[in-house]
């Protein structure tokens, strides 16, 4: 560790996934190791000058984790940077970009929060979780990514929790941002930042696990009918488009009742790039449904835009702040039109 580390203080939660998982006694791997035996896995983790305090939050695959679970961790988390210079969470990589997301956005302190995983369990040649426990450490602890909020550090890599994205189903290189790319990389034990977020943005509101926000893929065909099926029993609507935001012709009046009654908000199902606005005018183009009254995700892919949505309708949003909200996240409106205070990198 640099100098810049020495003395500091990290809080570790630990909320269970591969990074935690060993052989269980019913076959496979499941997670049993604590925070304490993940600490204990890092070579020479005990010789230098980072304190590190360790706190056994869940013991759950990513899969399982609810919007509560992670509001609940907000809270401790919040509770606990008092006295620290940054928390770590280690959890499962299959519902990482939505965590790192809504820890982000309910996240208002300087003192970073770094979220990260393994793709390896511990019983694997190779296995990564502590090379990316003691990274992710390292970032926590470093008086550079104050202010920026949550972060997501897997294979040296540091990256913006609104932008993250899981990408592959095995590989340990799997945790990418298609846009815009890393913030930072670690490099031969030093974190380096190399790009800044234009802005950070908290809500005021955690959401709980009773708001409904449905993702519905527009596919080949589709007539409409798992629209139809879903959509009189949620708060909210998530297109993932075709394309840059587009969808059959057939199913925009069901689209457009739809958006008189919930949001729907339309983001892309390619991966990377923004929605467009302006460009295609054909029934079923982004043109067409902004018109109907969607509301277009940007740079926001379908997984991060339902976590926004999530918290905007916990926060009673009407369809104005809805659209602002979406506009400065999604990369495609001023950042200032974000309801909320946005100075957040402050130290205070
Ligand atoms: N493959 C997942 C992981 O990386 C399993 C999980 O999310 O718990 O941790």
């Amino acid at each position: 560790m640099s100098s810049a580390e020495t003395g500091r203080r990290v809080i570790i939660f630990a909320l269970g996934g591969t990074i935690a998982m060993s052989a269980s006694p019913t076959g496979g791997v499941a997670p049993t190791l604590t925070a304490e035996q993940l600490v204990a896995a890092i070579p020479g983790l005990a010789d230098n000058s980072v304190a590190v305090e360790v706190v056994d939050f869940r013991h759950m695959p990513g899969a399982s984790l609810k919007i509560s679970d992670i509001t609940a961790l907000a809270d401790a988390i919040d509770q606990r940077l008092a006295d620290a210079d940054g928390a770590v969470v280690t959890q499962g990589t299959d519902t990482i970009e939505e965590t790192a997301y809504l820890l982000d956005l309910l996240h208002t302190a300087p003192q970073p929060v770094v979220v990260t995983g393994a793709m390896r369990n511990s019983t694997l040649a190779g296995a990564d979780g502590p090379a990316n426990l003691l990274a992710a450490i390292q970032t926590a602890a470093h008086p550079k990514f104050r202010g920026q909020g949550c972060l997501v550090v897997l294979g040296d890599e540091i990256h913006a929790a609104r932008r993250v994205r899981k990408t592959h189903t095995t590989s340990p290189a799997t945790i990418q941002s298609p846009n815009g790319g890393p913030l930072g990389y670690i490099v031969e034990g030093h974190p380096r930042l190399l790009n800044q977020l234009p802005h950070r943005a908290a809500v005021p509101t955690a959401p709980g696990d009773d708001i409904r926000v449905a993702i519905i893929t527009m596919a080949l065909g589709d007539d409409g009918t798992t629209l139809q099926a879903v959509g009189d029993h949620v708060d909210g609507i998530v297109i993932a488009g075709l394309g840059a935001g587009h969808v059959p012709a057939q199913t925009v009046p069901l689209l457009e009742t739809l958006a008189d009654k919930v949001p729907v908000i339309l983001a892309s199902r390619t991966g990377a790039g923004s929605t467009l606005q302006a460009t295609y005018g054909f029934p079923g183009s982004e043109r067409d449904l902004i018109s109907c009254g969607l509301i277009p995700a940007g740079y926001l892919d379908p997984i991060k835009a339902r976590i926004l949505l999530l918290t905007l309708i916990a926060a009673n949003c009407d369809r104005a702040a809805i659209t602002a909200a979406f506009g400065a996240e999604g990369g495609y409106r001023d950042t200032e039109t974000w309801p909320w205070p946005t100075n957040l990198d402050k130290d205070t």
